[in-house]
C-alpha cells in the first residue's frame, strides 16, 4: 500500500483539492448514519464530477488497495454507507439528467441525481418516475438503486428493481461497464444489472442509470379508513384490488398507536376520524383517466365495507390539500417515533396472506416479552412489507431498552422466517442486518453470494464488510 499522503495528492492532481476533503469537520458528517446507531472513520471524504474521475478514484484505490464506501444522500437505514476506514466515495457532483426520451417513456440520470429531481424532471414532461420515499428530498438514485428502495408506490409500481432498464457501473478495477440500454425487451445473455441492484456498494459504483417513466395519472382520490383490526385490513385490501383493481397506487397500515404519536407530536394535525379504532389503513387510487366518474370506485368501495361492517368508518379527501393531509399522517410515522425514545425496528416482509397472523403472533409475543413495550407496526401492508418497530415502555432509559434489539431481533425474525418471509424488506441489509442474513439465509444463496463478491471485486474493497462477511478463505472454485 502507498502512503496515503502520496496517494490524496494524486486524487487532488485530477479532481481539484477542494473536492479531496480531509479536515474532520468535512468528514465527520459521512462517518454516521442518519440514525446514529453508527459510526465509522474515512481518511477522505472525494468527490468526482463525473464517470470518467470516478474510474480514475476506484483506480487509484485499487492499485493502493484503499477500501472505498459510494455515498449518495447518507439516508440509508442499515449503516451500509458507514466507511470502516479507506474513502468515501461521494457521487454529489454527478447529479445531471442526461436525456428524457418521452417516447420510450424512459430518462437517464446521473447516480447523485436526488430522488426528488428525477422525479421533476418527469413532471415537467407530463410523466410520472413512481419511486416515492419520505427521503425523497435527500436520497439519490445511485443509492435507491444500490438499496433497491421500496416505498409508497411499490404496490402499482415495483421496487426501484423494476424501474431499472440499464446502468453505468464502475467495476472494481475501474473499468467502466456500459450497461445504459433503454431496451424494454434485452434477452443478450445475463442480465447484469440485476447483480448492481441492491449490491449496496460491494460490487460496482452506480454511476448513470436509465429508469423506466409512466403516464402521469390525472387524478387521484385518498381514502382513511377506521378497521377493527390487521385482519380486517387484508380483507379490505383484497375487496380494494377486486374492485378497483390496478388503480389502487397505495394501501398503507397505521395502527392505533400510531396514529396517537403523530397526532400528539404534530399538534397541528387533525384526526381524520371521530371515532377511536385498533388499525387504520390509508388507500390511494390514481388514474389517467379523465371524468368525474373514474374515481368513483374507492368512495363506493369504502361506502359498501361500512355497510357490510368490515370498515368501522371512512373519509375521502375532497380536495388535494385534505390528500397531503390524510398522506402526512403516514409521512410523519417514522420521525414521531424518535420522540417516544428508544424504537428497535425490523423491516420485513411476509407472504401478504399470512401478514395478519404475522402482526397477531408477533404483536403477541413481544409484548409478552417486555411488559409495557409500545408496538408501532406499520407500513406499506399491501405489498407485504411492515415496518415492525418496538417503541420502549414508558419511563425505560432509551440506551436500556437498546440494549434489547438482539433479543427482539430473534424473537421476530424467527416468526418472519417461520412464515417464509424476509427479514429485510425494503432497506437492505448493510452492517445492521449481516449476522442475521448469515443466521437466516439460505446457505447456499450465501455461497452464491460470497462467489460473486469475489468475481467482481477479489480484493475486498468495495464496502467491505456489508451483507456478507467474506472469510479470510476465499470459497474453492466451483
Ligand atoms: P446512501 O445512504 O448514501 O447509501 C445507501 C447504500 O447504497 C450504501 O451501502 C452505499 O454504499 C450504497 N450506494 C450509494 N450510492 C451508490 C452508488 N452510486 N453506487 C453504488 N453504491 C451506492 N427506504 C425505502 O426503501 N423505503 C422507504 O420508505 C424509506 N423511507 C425512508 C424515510 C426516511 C425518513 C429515511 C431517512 C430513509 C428512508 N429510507 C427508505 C431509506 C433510504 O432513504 C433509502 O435506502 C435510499 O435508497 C438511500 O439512498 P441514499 O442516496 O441516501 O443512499
Amino acid at each position: 500500500m502507498i502512503a496515503s499522503a502520496e496517494f490524496l495528492s494524486r486524487l487532488a492532481d485530477r479532481l481539484g483539492e477542494e473536492h479531496v476533503l480531509t479536515a474532520p469537520a468535512d468528514i465527520a458528517p459521512h462517518l454516521v448514519e442518519w440514525r446514529g446507531l453508527f459510526r465509522g472513520s474515512a481518511i477522505a471524504v472525494v468527490r468526482p464530477a463525473d464517470t470518467g474521475e470516478v474510474a480514475f478514484v476506484v483506480a487509484a484505490c485499487a492499485e493502493a488497495g484503499i477500501a472505498i464506501v459510494a455515498q449518495g444522500g447518507n439516508t440509508g437505514l442499515v449503516g451500509g454507507g458507514v466507511p470502516q476506514g479507506g474513502i468515501v466515495l461521494s457521487l454529489c457532483r454527478l447529479s445531471r439528467i442526461r436525456a428524457i426520451d418521452r417516447l420510450s417513456a424512459s430518462i437517464t440520470v446521473e447516480a447523485g441525481a436526488l430522488l426528488a429531481e428525477v422525479q421533476a424532471a418527469a413532471d415537467v414532461e407530463e410523466m410520472l418516475f413512481p419511486l416515492s420515499l419520505p427521503s425523497e428530498g435527500s436520497c439519490t438514485i445511485g443509492g435507491n438503486l444500490a438499496t433497491n428502495a421500496g416505498g409508497t408506490g411499490v404496490l402499482a409500481y415495483g421496487n426501484t428493481r423494476d424501474l431499472v432498464l440499464g446502468l453505468e457501473v464502475v467495476l472494481a478495477d475501474g473499468r467502466v461497464w456500459n450497461g445504459l440500454s433503454a431496451l424494454r425487451k434485452d434477452n443478450a445473455g445475463y442480465d447484469l444489472k440485476h447483480l448492481f441492484v441492491g449490491s449496496e456498494g460491494t460490487l460496482g459504483i452506480i454511476t448513470a442509470a436509465v429508469l423506466k417513466l409512466y403516464p402521469k395519472p390525472s387524478s387521484r382520490a385518498v381514502g382513511f379508513a377506521g378497521l377493527s383490526s390487521p385482519h380486517a385490513a387484508l380483507t379490505l385490501f383484497d375487496k380494494l384490488k377486486r374492485t378497483v383493481g390496478r388503480d389502487l397506487t397505495a394501501f398503507e397500515f397505521i395502527p392505533r398507536f400510531g396514529l396517537d404519536i403523530v397526532l400528539k407530536h404534530r399538534p397541528g394535525f387533525l384526526r381524520p376520524l371521530t371515532g377511536d379504532h385498533a388499525a387504520y389503513a390509508l388507500v390511494e387510487m390514481s388514474t389517467t383517466r379523465a371524468g368525474p366518474e373514474a374515481l368513483g370506485g374507492l368512495e363506493k368501495a369504502l361506502a359498501a365495507s361500512i355497510e357490510d361492517g368490515l370498515v368501522e368508518d371512512a373519509v375521502i379527501g375532497l380536495s388535494e390539500t385534505q390528500n397531503a393531509n390524510l398522506w402526512a399522517l403516514r409521512e410523519n410515522l417514522s420521525d414521531v417515533q424518535s420522540l417516544e425514545g428508544g424504537s428497535i425496528k425490523h423491516d420485513v416482509s411476509v407472504p401478504l396472506s399470512r401478514l395478519a397472523d404475522f402482526l397477531d403472533t408477533a404483536i403477541a409475543a413481544c409484548e409478552a416479552e417486555m411488559p409495557g413495550l409500545r408496538v408501532c407496526a406499520f407500513g406499506h401492508f399491501g405489498d407485504g412489507n411492515i415496518h415492525f418497530n418496538l417503541s420502549q415502555p414508558l419511563g425505560m432509559e432509551k440506551a436500556a431498552f437498546l440494549k434489547h434489539w438482539a433479543r427482539f431481533n430473534r424473537i421476530v425474525h424467527d416468526i418472519v422466517h417461520d412464515m417464509g418471509g424476509s427479514i429485510a424488506a425494503e432497506h437492505g441489509i448493510g452492517l445492521i442486518k449481516r449476522d442475521e442474513l448469515g443466521l437466516y439465509g439460505d446457505p447456499v444463496g450465501l455461497d452464491l453470494m460470497r462467489r460473486f463478491k469475489l468475481a467482481l471485486d477479489p480484493h475486498d474493497l468495495l464496502n467491505p464488510g456489508k451483507i456478507v462477511a467474506m472469510s479470510a478463505n476465499p470459497p474453492p472454485a466451483l
